[in-house]
């Protein structure tokens, strides 16, 4: 059977929440390197993060239910500095990707630059990781 690689992640987290709305939607997946990058982050970049992989048959669907989370995900994310709902994520110019991976590798360095960020596109604010949204969980007591 063809398996593709359809999204890598930087981290644990972001993998399982993908990983579990793929298979609520009944899409057959996989991660691959979990367990590497989850105890050795400092692989993380050496081996190219968490693979998200699929049947090569269902990439297509994939990709799309993907940018639809992505979107959602983006919409509910406020920005910290101006209020807005303006994220995108957008990729960093300049990043040689390889050349990072390498270069972060060989100096043990943890502080590894991102090729992509999250950016406000009102203000420009830039971010690693999407600022959370905190919604007040509802409690019913019984
Ligand atoms: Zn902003």
């Amino acid at each position: 059977m063809e398996m593709e690689t359809i999204r890598t992640f930087d981290n644990y987290f972001s993998a399982n929440i993908t990983l579990t709305k793929l298979h609520a939607a009944g899409v057959e997946c996989y991660l691959k390197d979990e367990y590497t990058v989850t105890i050795d982050p400092i692989l993380t970049n050496a081996i190219g993060g968490i693979k998200l992989i699929v049947k090569m048959e269902d990439a297509e669907l994939v990709k799309k239910l993907l940018a639809e989370y992505d979107e959602a995900y983006l919409k509910s994310a406020t920005c910290p500095r101006c209020g807005n709902n303006s994220f995108a994520y957008v990729s960093k110019p300049g990043v040689a990707n390889v050349v990072t991976a390498i270069f972060t590798w060989i100096f043990s360095s943890y502080a590894v630059a991102p090729d992509y960020v999250y950016q406000c596109g009102d203000c420009g604010f830039e971010s690693e990781r999407l600022p959370e949204t905190y919604t007040e969980p509802t409690y019913h007591p019984n």
